[in-house]
Formats: structure tokens, C-alpha cells, sequence
């Protein structure tokens, strides 16, 4: 009876979900420096036994197939990757795709790839399906057992502000966030009936993440150490102040959004800590916060 109560206790005050609930998957938690830790950036929210990805940085694919493993995640299996959502077009959350693209096709995957983005998308997938003319040219005729589609088919959707997905379960909304010089770069609110999941992409202080959070179950943010950002020069300063988020600034949003999990990723270290970039961002926030590492699941 008490250690009923007791797991009662833990599962109320856990943020972990239930096990049916929709589950976030940090596959990638890099930037563009290849630091061999962390592969680039990608997340997974798996629902439902479907697989949702946002960004594909590179590594997505094989990271996809160790979370599988690791998890006994079925719906992560490269041949079940069929739904992407890109926060914007920068290269570290880009270079996965002729990858899921390319290899999932080549293992069986029953259905093409579908896409979502901002402008620009239909393009990269289009140059980079042409790229591989030769490979998926000697792959079709070439003697390969023959494959489910043509790869060449991949369904893009240039989206814009608003919700952008459904289906049974799940409702994808993408909202406009402030990344530099893009024109176009998006977060995304992930909701069930069970959960709510902000992911930030990448973005500056200014894009009131917490309009999107409130109170939401995980925020997934990208982050810089102030202490890090400190000792940079300054054209790499002027840079980083205009497309990323500092962890202090980062804690002042998530003491507004009220998340009851705030989960780093895209973290921008350089020569500082992982502690000090927690100790950073509860300078200004006093609820849980967690530093993700590649293949942790919140
Ligand atoms: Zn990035
Ligand atoms: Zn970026």
C-alpha cells in the first residue's frame, strides 16, 4: 500500500510521460561545430506509434536507429521516418536530408518522405534528389531488387504560420520566430490530448516563446553560456546576440512560459561548462530545467 502511494507520488510529480503518451526524443543535440558528443540537430516526438522529426541534422538517421534500439521504439526505425518538419534552412538542421531522403528508400521504406519548411524547401530537396541522379539511377536499373516508389518523390509543404498538421491525435503548429537574417524560420507547438511540446528551433530572445508555452508540458530551447559568449570575439558576439538565445535570457523566458520541463539543446558551450550554463539559466529561473544529451527521451 505505501509503496503503492509512493510510485503514485513519483508518477504525479514525475514530468516523465505516461507510457502511451507522446515522447520527446532529443536524436541530435549539436550545433554546426562536429563535436563528436553530438550528432546535429534533430528531434523526435513519438505519439501514437508514429514518428514526428524536427530538423535533420546530419547523423539524424542512424541517431533515429539507435533511439529504436535503445528504446524499443519501433515507429523510430528508418523505414518508419516519413514526416519531417523544418524549423528553417540553416545547414547543421539540413545536411541529414538527402539521408532520409535516400537511405530509408533504399531499406524499403513503404511511402515517400513528406516535408514541411519554410520557402526554399522544394528547392534544396529538388537540387538534392538531382544531385543523386547517378546513385538512383544505377540503384533503380542497376540491379538492385526493385524498390516501393521513386525517390524522386518527395511531397513538400512551404508552410506558413499556423497549424499546419493533423491528424487523429496529433495537431502541428508552427509559429514565426526571430533567427537572424532568415526570412523564414519556425518553432513548432506539438499537441495531443495528452501533451504539449515547444520546440524552439533556432531563435534570438525576442520571439515570445512563452505566448506559444504557457505552461506547456516540455519546452525543448536552444541555448548559449553567457560565460561561453564571453569569451568569443566580438564579430562572433555581434553574431550570436542576433541569432541565439543566452542562457539568462533563456531563463527570464521560461520563468514567463512556466514549462514544466525546460530542456537545453543546441547548447553553445565553447569554452565554459555544462554546469555553468544550468547555473546560468537558473540565475533566472527556479523550475526544472535539464541539459539534454544526444539519445535521452523527456
Ligand atoms: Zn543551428
Ligand atoms: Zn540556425
Amino acid at each position: 500500500m505505501i509503496r503503492t502511494l509512493a510510485v503514485l507520488i513519483a508518477m504525479a510529480t514525475s514530468s516523465l510521460p505516461a507510457a502511451d503518451a507522446a515522447r520527446v526524443i532529443l536524436l541530435g543535440t549539436g550545433t554546426p561545430i562536429p563535436d563528436p558528443c553530438c550528432s546535429g540537430p534533430a528531434v523526435a516526438v513519438v505519439a501514437n506509434n508514429l514518428a514526428y522529426l524536427f530538423d535533420a541534422g546530419p547523423g539524424v538517421v542512424r541517431r533515429a536507429e539507435a533511439a529504436a534500439e535503445k528504446f524499443g521504439i519501433a515507429a523510430l526505425d528508418a523505414t518508419r521516418l516519413t514526416r519531417l518538419f523544418f524549423t528553417h534552412l540553416h545547414s547543421d538542421h539540413t545536411l541529414g536530408l538527402a539521408d532520409l531522403i535516400l537511405t530509408p528508400w533504399i531499406l524499403e521504406r513503404p511511402t515517400p518522405l513528406t516535408l514541411y519548411g519554410p520557402r526554399g524547401l522544394r528547392a534544396m530537396s529538388d537540387h538534392l534528389v538531382a544531385a543523386y541522379a547517378d546513385d538512383i539511377r544505377v540503384r533503380t536499373t542497376g540491379g538492385e531488387p526493385k524498390h516501393q516508389y521513386d525517390p524522386r518523390l518527395v511531397t513538400v509543404h512551404e508552410i506558413e504560420p499556423g497549424a499546419i498538421y493533423r491528424d487523429d491525435r496529433v495537431t502541428v503548429t508552427a509559429f514565426a520566430v526571430s533567427h537572424g537574417a532568415w526570412e523564414q524560420a519556425f518553432g513548432y507547438r506539438f499537441q495531443t490530448p495528452d501533451r504539449t511540446i515547444v520546440i524552439s528551433g533556432d531563435t534570438g530572445p525576442a520571439s515570445h516563446i512563452e505566448d506559444q508555452c504557457r505552461r506547456c508540458d516540455v519546452l525543448v530551447h536552444e541555448v548559449y553560456s553567457d560565460a561561453g559568449f564571453a569569451k568569443r570575439p566580438p564579430e562572433w558576439q555581434a553574431y550570436h546576440a542576433r541569432y541565439h538565445t543566452s542562457a539568462r535570457q533563456l531563463g527570464a523566458i521560461a520563468a514567463r512560459a512556466q514549462p514544466k520541463l525546460l530542456v537545453l539543446y543546441h547548447q553553445l558551450i565553447w569554452s565554459s561548462t555544462e554546469e555553468e550554463l544550468l547555473k546560468e539559466v537558473r540565475s533566472t529561473y527556479d523550475g526544472k530545467v535539464e541539459s539534454a544529451h544526444d539519445l535521452e527521451v523527456f
